[in-house]
């Protein structure tokens, strides 16, 4: 084999059929699942990745009946009708030369409904319904459940099923303790606890016959404090591979556990251990998951001895041509998973249609297409931050020919200042893309060229898109100017981007997305946990799950001290980092907790001065209190930056405006990529 990655790119022989190569695009609920109107849609989207080269495809997960049920009317696979809806998605892949897999989840505690069952009757910490507690009867009937739907799943042509048994759902629940506690032969000792997987696994194999894949999602850390022991898992994984699962895949942490797992401060293969624990134990291949968004990585991890295989669901929302790039040599050319959730996990908890901050077009592959321009312009792309970039390489794609300016000696816009956050070092992996991306496409990139109105008119442009972001909001505090003028207040430009470096208490206004990510630069000092693997497990309190149950550290090593004191403050009232993505924004408070930032909600901000920064209490500005501090960074929200556009207007020329130039509130890499790529593809 020539391929830069052999082992990843190896078939994998399952004995009644083979794999085309080792990776397995796990499963991603996208919000497409639940509404049989939207399989046409689904099914666009995962004939892409098919036609990407994906080894086999896992679908979001369907309930084997209602009381399975994730939400009121997810989706769920339990009746002939509803296999036949499901055979424009299996044909679809099957067209595209792919595998795909049906997953079977069962949500137990954790269905967002009254319907719900579990072992026992103990609610979840992140639903408000109490579960019914099964029968034994009730257990024997979910049981026949999940048998129909891996029938049924076969009936629809898929080529296997996924059985969920990680991640806290059903199947994890009666596992331990903590949630099981029947004094049946479904309860009681590991033995009768792990009855259920193993009682599924083989009514399942019995339902659908021996040649079709049967993956089985193993937890095998769970990360909650009374989780399975390591000698538990084993047991468990050997009767599941008696059981007649084909491949083992792993899951990692319950969703109620309070440490990060997949976030982008997660470190990559950050979980690739675990799994290699396992090998040995089993014959069946083992497949790891969790932070794999790059092909080196995943070949690592199989040249290693880690896995047989390696799941990746976000990458492939980012790039459909992951695999098939892998293949050709030209890694370089990936469109990165950054592993933000933004639009993808939030959009999910959301209820809303999932999708990708770096590929706008996952998920909406129907109707967002860069198809050829049928007439050929001139653009000039004003701009080359986040919303200026997707727009030139789109518009370029397209066939269109475009000059892309920035002011700035590199492209990125403040995208540069996002990467030198620790743990957000993947945001470098974007830029790499855009800078393949634009020769590719052939943009004709100028750097160092600050524009005027002037040259663009007189160039005489068909369209011209105003993509010059934003600029940081001044929030007029007495006495600041002096204080600006004596170096004791910055903004965050000037900390991040201009070289600037903060003492050892440093008050920092403004609580938004900027201002939380400024303090956590400011505690880290530059040594990112994301990059030492050792640090961040030890941060969060992982181990062993041979040391401890779960993997769950009781006393938690000795952490570094905080390279700064930082004070973090707000005018509203409101919980700092209430506006912060719905699945990360856990993960910065408890960090900023971690790192002892001391965070101030309710302020006013009466005065600066050489001593530092006076603040008061609610509307009638009470309890005035001095905050004596070396440095003030300004993180107080953004302006758009559209000098050009009046001067452009009264030129005639045809203006756009995306990104931060467009509007600067609640802007976000999200927006501004899909407002480029939207725009570039309507030109
Ligand atoms: P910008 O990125 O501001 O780019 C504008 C570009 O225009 C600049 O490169 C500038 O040099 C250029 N320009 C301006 N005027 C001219 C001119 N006259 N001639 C030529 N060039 C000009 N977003 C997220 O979604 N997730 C995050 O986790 C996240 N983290 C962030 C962390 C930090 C520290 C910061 C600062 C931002 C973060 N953001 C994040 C916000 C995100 O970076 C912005 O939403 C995004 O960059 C906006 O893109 P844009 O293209 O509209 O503008
Ligand atoms: P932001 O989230 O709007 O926060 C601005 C902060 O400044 C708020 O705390 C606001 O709170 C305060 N503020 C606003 N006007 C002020 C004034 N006149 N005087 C004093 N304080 C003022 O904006 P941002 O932090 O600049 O971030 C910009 C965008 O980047 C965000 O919309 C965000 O989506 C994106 N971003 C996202 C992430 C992420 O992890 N997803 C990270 C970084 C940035 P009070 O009004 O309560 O004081
Ligand atoms: Fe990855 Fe972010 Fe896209 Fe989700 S939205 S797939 S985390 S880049």
């Amino acid at each position: 084999m020539t391929s830069a990655y052999p082992h990843l790119l190896a078939p994998l022989d399952l004995g009644f059929t083979t794999l085309k190569n080792r990776v397995l695009m796990g499963s991603m609920h996208t919000g497409l699942e639940d509404r049989k109107k939207n399989f046409p849609r689904l099914a666009a989207y995962f004939a892409e990745r098919a036609r990407g080269g994906v080894g086999l495809i896992v679908t979001g997960g369907f309930a084997p009946n209602v009381a399975g049920w994730v939400s009121p009317f997810a989706g769920r696979l339990a009746t002939h009708g509803a296999a036949r809806d499901h055979r424009v998605i299996t044909d679809a892949v099957h067209a595209e030369g792919g595998k795909i897999a049906l997953q079977i989840l069962h949500a137990g505690r954790y269905g967002y409904h009254p319907l719900s069952v579990a072992p026992s009757r103990i609610k979840s910490p992140i639903t408000p319904f109490t579960p019914r507690a099964l029968s034994s009867w009730g257990v024997e009937r979910q049981i026949a459940a999940f048998a129909r739907c891996a029938a049924l799943a076969r009936e629809a042509g898929y080529d296997g099923v996924e059985v969920m048994g990680s991640e806290g759902y059903f199947i994890n629940q009666f596992l331990v303790e903590h949630t099981n506690r029947r004094d049946d032969k479904w309860g009681g000792p590991f033995e009768n606890r792990m009855r259920l997987p193993v009682e599924i696994v083989a009514r399942v194999r019995e339902a659908v016959g021996k040649d079709f894949i049967i993956v089985y999602r193993l937890s095998m850390l769970d990360l909650i404090p009374d989780g399975q022991t390591w000698d538990e898992i084993v047991m468990l994984a050997k009767a599941i591979e008696k059981a007649g699962a084909t491949i083992i895949n792993t899951g990692i942490g319950w969703h109620e556990a309070r440490v990060p797992t997949i976030a982008t401060s997660v470190p990559r293969a950050a979980f690739g251990w675990v799994t290699k624990k396992l090998k040995g134990e089993v014959s069946i291949p083992l497949c790891t998951t969790n932070r794999i968004n790059a092909p080196d990585v995943g070949e690592q991890l199989i040249a290693g001895g880690s896995a047989d295989m390696i799941s990746m669901a976000r990458p492939l929302l980012a790039d459909a041509e992951f695999v098939n790039k892998a293949a050709a040599g030209k890694p370089q050319s990936i469109n990165t998973c950054i592993a933000c959730n933004q639009a993808c996990l939030d959009h999910s908890f959301s209820l809303k249609i999932a999708s990708c901050l770096v590929n706008p077009r996952a998920c909406h592959e129907t109707e967002l297409n860069y198809t050829p321009a049928t007439q050929k312009k001139r653009i000039a792309v004003i701009g080359a931050g986040p919303a200026g970039l997707a727009a030139a390489t789109v518009a370029a794609e397209r066939g269109h020919s475009v000059d892309l300016f920035d002011a700035a000696a590199e492209i990125g816009g403040q995208f540069n200042m996002a990467k030198r956050i620790p743990g957000k070092e993947e945001f470098h992996e974007t830029l790499r893309y855009f800078r393949d991306r634009i020769p590719t496409v052939g943009v004709n990139l100028q750097l160092n060229r600050r524009v005027t109105a002037e040259e663009l008119l007189a160039a005489k442009y068909d369209d011209i898109v105003l993509a010059t972001g934003v600029l940081p909001r001044d929030p007029k505090i007495p006495g600041q100017d002096a204080a600006i003028a004596s170096g004791k207040v910055m903004n965050y430009v000037e900390l991040l981007n201009g070289g600037r470096i903060a003492g050892k208490r440093v008050a920092v206004v403004g609580a938004g997305g900027i201002g939380f990510d400024v303090a956590e630069f400011l505690v880290d000092d530059g040594h990112s946990a994301t990059l030492d693997l050792g640090l961040w497990m030890a941060e969060w309190g992982v181990t062993d799950p041979a040391k401890a149950r779960g993997g769950v550290a009781g006393v938690r090593p000795q952490i570094a001290p905080p390279a700064r004191e930082v004070l973090l403050l707000q005018r509203k009232s409101s919980k700092p980092g209430a506006g912060l993505g719905k699945t990360t924004g856990w993960i910065h408070r408890s960090t900023l907790k971690m790192k002892r930032v001391e965070m101030f909600a309710g302020v006013n901000y009466e005065s600066i001065d050489e001593r530092g920064l006076l603040i008061s209490y609610g509307e009638k500005r009470e309890n005035a209190t001095l905050l004596e501090v070396d440095h003030i960074v300004l993180c107080t929200g953004q302006e758009p930056e559209r000098s050009l556009e009046q001067p452009l207007i009264a030129g005639g020329a045809r203006v756009h405006r995306i990104g931060g130039a467009d509007v600067a509130a609640e802007l976000d890499a999200k927006r501004a990529i899909n407002q480029g790529s939207r725009l570039a593809a309507s030109l």
